[in-house]
């Protein structure tokens, strides 16, 4: 197959709130010639369903710290987050949200006229875990959506170029240094040689490897997937965060902004029993711990609704003027997937899988790493949901990912920009249609009798069951078996498809082949680790075991029904690890 040729300075993969503002860095050096490549349009990324907000301690409705927040932001992440990565993310955090108000984001105020701070978020405290304390940013609950509008808009006034619906099917990487990717045009079909200085990795979390998630359906870990094929390792996939309030039955998420406002958790018995669990913080504790809690209500009988598997949100004590301006989107899914009016009704829920805690490994320039630890790939990048730099450490505090694209995203273009001068442009591979492209080529005209349907749905079934929030060995096993039986059956899939033009059935069977990569490596990371710690809990081994674990897992694919699994120190500069008390 013909291929038609680019070259970039600098391209970004993924136009969500990480991409874009990458993107829009790199355009402020005129002489750069700049791309982002998407396979949905960039206003379609998952960003656009954040509704909670950023947090930032701008300190405006009470004293507040970065280092308070670098301190809940570790304790939330149970020790296991790069402290130095973590003061970075907390310290820059101010100055990238008035960087966006001087683009014209649309930032809640308060009656002086300042970005307003009023609501509170899980695990975030003043003075060091005194008590709950409002850090968050937002524009009502639909921040995530005015971050795309506001990035993309100054995208487009400083002329980046925009390959809409464009799937990166495989990054070049060889002898430690990344050449480009491949693209397929989804919209005409064919396929896109594109070179560059610099690649940036964008490309959000991998949700629909469960069942029950706040996810979309275009994320499926493509990036993380593409560069394990390549041999670079995974860091800390085991740990998976589930959202505690998911709509019963659909998984849509109901945002943590419902609690911060008041709306609290009932079980069956009409008892709030988050006192039981985090007497302190209630349900603004972290959230592993909040999803746990349900879960053990549901376990002791006490849960709801006709099969006794669900807890509730009430926001009936809640003013109207709150559910109206402060929770408009929230409200609006309540009526729509559940037919039921907050105002006078309890409403349905339960946890569901929603952020990937873990990644692609970069040190705090968003330099990817080829051993997992010091070695970087020269050219290559990775930033947001897809990258784990460490940040969240074993679990993300609510608020906390909105400016860890944003921040991560800037530093990272700040690095791209200089490679982009300094470096000659890589020469195309002497194959480019070879190792991870030739599967993808062989999908087109794949004539085998499997659906990829189905082994998605297979694939969601065996991680939900045992990978989700409490996990044992047995059942890790099992789920490594399940898996790489499905990765036997996706080698004979068949597509009824065999056009070229908007060919959806071959973007899905190329994503579940990327969702397979990104399960397998959870699954392995999960069983290797044999303690429990943030969201990662293990039945058989219920203790957090800092002396053997208090590391990073690395997991690299050594062949097919074989991984290799190391792990590295955790970075700790001044908090060390305490117990977890909320
Ligand atoms: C419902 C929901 C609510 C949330 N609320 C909050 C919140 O209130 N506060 C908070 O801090 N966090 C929140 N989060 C988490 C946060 O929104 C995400 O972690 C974050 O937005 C991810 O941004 P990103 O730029 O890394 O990726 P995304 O926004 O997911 O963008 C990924 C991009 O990659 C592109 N892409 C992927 N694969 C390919 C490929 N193969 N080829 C080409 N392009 C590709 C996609 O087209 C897309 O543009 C929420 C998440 C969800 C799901």
């Amino acid at each position: 197959m013909e291929v038609v040729w680019h070259e970039f300075d600098a391209v970004v993969v993924g136009g969500g709130g990480a991409g874009l503002y990458a993107a829009l860095e790199l355009s402020r050096h005129p002489d750069l010639r700049v791309a982002v490549f998407s396979k949905v349009h960039p206003l379609r990324s998952h960003t656009g369903a954040a509704q909670g907000g950023m947090g930032a301690a701008l300190g405006h409705a009470e004293e507040d710290r970065p280092e308070w927040h670098a301190f809940d932001t570790v304790k939330g992440g149970d020790y296991l987050a790069d402290q130095d990565a973590v003061e970075i993310l907390c310290f820059e955090a101010i100055r990238v949200v008035y960087e966006l108000e001087h683009m014209g984001f649309p930032f809640d105020r308060a009656p002086d006229g300042r970005i307003e701070q009023r609501v509170r978020a899980g695990g975030h405290t003043r003075n060091f875990g005194e008590r709950p304390l409002a850090r968050s940013v937002y524009a009502a609950d639909r921040t995530g959506q005015m971050i795309l509008h506001t990035l993309y808009q100054q995208c487009l006034r400083r002329g980046v170029r925009f390959f809409d619906e464009f799937l990166v099917v495989d990054v070049w990487v060889e002898e430690g240094a990344c050449s480009g990717v491949l693209a397929w045009d989804v919209r005409r079909g064919g396929l896109h040689g594109v070179r560059a200085k610099a690649v940036l990795l964008a490309t959000g979390g991998w949700g629909q490897i469960y069942r029950t998630t706040t996810n979309g359906v275009t994320l499926t870990g493509d990036g993380p997937a593409l560069v394990w094929r390549r041999g670079v390792p995974l860091e800390d996939m085991e740990f998976y965060q589930f959202h505690p309030t998911g709509i019963y039955g659909r998984g849509i998420l109901l945002s943590e902004a419902s609690r911060g406002e008041g709306a609290y958790l009932v079980n069956g018995l009409g008892e709030r029993f988050m006192d039981r669990y985090a007497p302190n913080l209630l349900e603004l504790a972290p959230r592993d711990v909040v999803s746990r809690s349900i879960f053990r209500e549901i376990q002791a009988g006490r849960g709801g609704g006709k099969r006794g598997d669900c807890v509730f949100l009430d926001f009936r004590h809640l003013p109207e003027e709150v559910r109206r301006t402060k929770l408009p989107e929230v409200t609006a899914l309540i009526r729509t997937y559940l037919g039921l009016d907050p105002a006078q009704d309890l409403v349905p829920v339960r946890p569901t899988a929603h952020y990937a805690v873990g990644g692609i490994p970069t040190d705090t320039w968003g330099r990817v790493l080829w051993d997992g630890r010091r070695q970087v790939v020269e050219g290559l990048y990775a930033a947001g949901e897809c990258a784990c730099v460490s940040v969240h450490g074993a679990n993300r505090l609510g608020t906390n990912s909105l400016v860890d694209i944003l921040v991560f995203g800037r530093r990272a273009a700040q690095g791209m920009a200089k490679v982009a001068r300094s470096r000659a442009m890589p020469a195309a591979p002497s194959a480019p249609l070879d190792g991870p492209a030739e599967h993808f080529l062989r999908l087109l005209g794949a004539r085998g009798q499997e659906s990829c349907t189905r082994l998605r749905l297979e694939l969601q079934d065996l991680m939900e069951r045992h990978g989700s929030v409490f996990r044992n060995r047995g059942g890790l096993q099992q789920a490594l078996q399940g898996l790489w039986e499905l990765q036997e059956r996706y080698r004979r899939v068949g597509l009824a498809d065999r056009g070229q033009v908007y060919n959806q059935e071959l973007v899905e069977a190329f994503e579940t082949g990327c969702l397979l990569d990104v399960a397998e490596a959870t699954a392995a990371s999960a069983l290797h680790r044999t303690e429990s710690r943030g969201t990662h809990f293990r039945e058989d081994y219920p203790e957090r075991d800092d002396a053997r674990w208090l590391r990073h897992t690395l997991v690299w694919r050594a062949a097919a029904r074989e991984l290799r699994l190391e792990d590295k120190p955790v970075v700790i500069t001044r908090f060390e690890p305490k117990e977890r008390r909320y």
